[in-house]
């Protein structure tokens, strides 16, 4: 029976998440000296007490697995994971690395409210980082299958890591997850709603959506309600990029975009275009 509160310290509470709540915490360690003393770790947790009721079936196969689907993920742009356990007070824990620079969403509004915008090369930088992951994922068969920007953390040094699990699965070919409507609505894709399966075609769209918010600092599918937001998704061309960004870099998020899922680049391909190429040589 392991008690919490004897392996970490708790600093501060740092979101409510979907399914629980997401701390910072500090490991509790024998040896007062260690540098690992300092290092602050991020801590989810989900209330396993079926009587307190607040607390689904879901949810709880939703922790499950992404404590499981992390420890099995190992790579730069994903968060790192530490370890999970059930807690003597009956709490499914996960503890993961913290990213001192929070999420791009709210980056993004900083940068909005500030009027600012983002320049080409740090965009490209995020998008390259992110495309490593979703290749990363991709190859192993993993969904993401919540990419959005409130789900990309940035740590100190501004690397990106790509986070919230909370939904992702094995690609299945048994499997059919159509039927239900998952993740954010502003970042559904086209073939969701003709209850097409979810594939890697459909994070490829979430992508695009990241990159074109990066660009614009606005979504690329907003409306007032739910029917139009689909309405636009499904038919809308995606409005136009402003030319103070480069024909390749717009091309990209056009491709990202495409409502044909099968006309929408790989994660790999996407890698291997000239223009991400030159990217990455500058970065190394
Ligand atoms: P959910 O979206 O299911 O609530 P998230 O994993 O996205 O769960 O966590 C919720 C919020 O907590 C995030 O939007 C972010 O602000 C913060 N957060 C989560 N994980 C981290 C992390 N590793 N580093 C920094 N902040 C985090
Ligand atoms: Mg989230």
């Amino acid at each position: 029976e392991i008690n919490v509160d004897d392996k970490y310290e708790f600093l501060k509470k740092i979101g409510a998440g979907s399914y629980g709540e997401v701390w910072l915490v500090l490991p509790k360690t024998s040896s007062p000296t260690t540098s690992s003393q300092t290092k602050q770790y991020v801590l989810k947790r989900l209330d396993l007490r079926q009587s307190t009721n607040n607390t689904s079936q879901n949810d709880i196969e939703s922790a499950e697995r992404e404590a499981k689907l992390l420890s099995t993920l190992k790579h730069p742009n994903i968060v790192a994971y530490k370890e999970s356990f059930r807690s003597k007070d009956n709490f499914l824990n996960i503890v993961m690395a913290y990213c001192e620079g929070g999420d791009l969403y709210t980056r993004l509004k900083e940068k909005k409210s500030q009027k600012q915008t983002l320049s080409e090369d740090q965009i490209v930088e995020w998008f390259i980082q992110i495309c490593m992951a979703l290749q990363y994922m991709h190859e192993k068969n993993i969904l993401h299958r919540d990419l959005k920007t409130q789900n990309v953390f940035l740590t100190k040094n501004e690397i990106v890591k790509v986070g919230d699990l909370g939904i992702a699965r094995v690609l299945d070919s048994g499997n059919d997850f159509a039927t239900t409507i998952i993740g954010t609505p502003y970042y559904m894709s086209p073939e969701i709603f003709s209850q097409k399966p979810y594939g890697p075609k459909t994070d490829i769209w979430s992508l695009g959506c990241c990159v074109y918010e990066m660009v614009t600092l606005e979504h690329a599918f907003n409306a007032k309600d739910m029917n139009s937001l689909v309405v636009k998704i499904i038919r809308e061309e995606t409005p136009k990029l402003s030319k103070n960004y480069s024909q390749p870099l717009r091309d990209i998020i056009t491709s990202l975009l495409k409502k044909d899922p099968d006309q929408r680049p790989t994660a790999k391909s996407l890698l291997q275009n000239a223009y991400i190429k030159q990217h990455i040589l500058r970065l190394l």
